[in-house]
């Protein structure tokens, strides 16, 4: 062993010991905003729906996004229990950086949210329509989509077609296909674009909310399939294939990058989504009113669902004339 490496040995354990500390913002009361750097009180912030004053949107934990969501009670639809989250059994060994396996990571994922998968599935009432909501969890590795996420996905789709639920809902956070997975997690694309087409043949309305980031191929594939794409505030940002350092590489330069690119205002510009909220706050008003139009009910005749749905011809037709 020379003194070279001798050297990135310690740097590596250095690193270890500072990774086991608590992390400053997540062990504290208060919350810095990175927009207006105001620290505010996480109660305060926890009371307004984790919007700072100056309108910044703060991740929302999955767990009241589905409160803030479902009208009173909802259920858990759980992942799988038999999917390998790491087919491959990827490793990364010592070398110029620290190595891993990464089984251990999805461990800590799983300790740290208490989730098997980064989704979060859950259904219940939303203003009184029935609904499977499906939701990402940033804390479990960004977001990632992979072998398990795929079939989390699937089954919470399966039981939206058969229960015939009236609403589709997903909340996309998400850095992408899980890398670690190589093709068993591309093959999520695939999964997850069909998954929608069933739905959509049962005439389920869907929707799909940007929350924050949204990258790679979670983007490429059951992002855009939804029927309306709701962003959640004009500071979610991110929103993109993939990043501008990547499309700058491709284009040769950055001269044909607009500024706003993946932001709010620069994906409603190119007509990509059909919504942008100023708080998210209005979200629930938002999809069951669009919902209610759709399905053509109203708040006193909620039943008229019901009654659709128990004649499915019926249902067929109200939903076709409203498309
Ligand atoms: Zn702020």
């Amino acid at each position: 062993m020379n003194w070279i490496t001798r050297w990135k040995k310690i740097g590596i354990k250095v690193k270890q010991i500072f990774k086991k500390q608590p992390l400053g913002q997540e062990a504290s009361d208060w919350k810095n905003c990175p927009k207006c750097q105001k620290i505010s009180y996480k109660p305060d912030l926890f009371n307004n729906s984790y919007i700072c004053e100056c309108s910044y949107h703060f991740d929302l934990p999955p767990k009241l996004r589905l409160e803030s969501l479902f009208d009173s009670s909802y259920e858990i639809i759980e992942a799988s229990e038999n999917i390998n989250p790491d087919p491959l059994n990827f490793e990364v060994k010592d070398g110029a950086r620290e190595g891993y396996k990464y089984i251990d990571k999805v461990k800590k994922y799983r300790k740290i949210t208490k989730q098997q998968t980064a989704l979060i599935c859950a259904s219940g009432k939303v203003s009184n329509l029935s609904a499977v909501v499906v939701c990402f969890n940033p804390k479990f590795g960004a977001g990632r989509f992979g072998p398990a996420e795929n079939e989390h996905f699937l089954k919470a789709a399966n039981f939206a077609v058969q229960k015939k639920v009236d609403i589709w809902v997903v909340v996309y956070q998400s850095s992408g296909i899980d890398v670690h997975t190589g093709v068993t997690g591309l093959a999520g694309m695939t999964k997850s674009v069909i998954a929608m087409n069933e739905i959509k043949k049962n005439n389920i309305p869907t929707f799909c909310v940007a929350a924050r980031a949204t990258a790679g191929g979670t983007y490429a594939s059951s992002f855009f399939m939804h029927d309306f794409i709701i962003i959640e505030s004009k500071c979610v940002e991110n929103l993109l294939f993939s990043g501008k350092r990547v499309t700058a590489n491709i284009l040769k330069g950055t001269d044909q990058i607009p500024d706003d690119f993946g932001t709010a205002p620069g994906v409603m510009k190119s007509g990509l989504a059909d919504i942008t909220l100023e708080s998210r706050k209005e979200l629930k008003d938002t999809i069951s009113k669009l919902a209610k139009i759709i399905l053509k009910v109203d708040d006193l005749k909620t039943k008229k669902v019901d009654e659709a749905h128990e004649n499915p011809e019926d249902f067929k037709k109200t939903a076709s004339t409203a498309s």
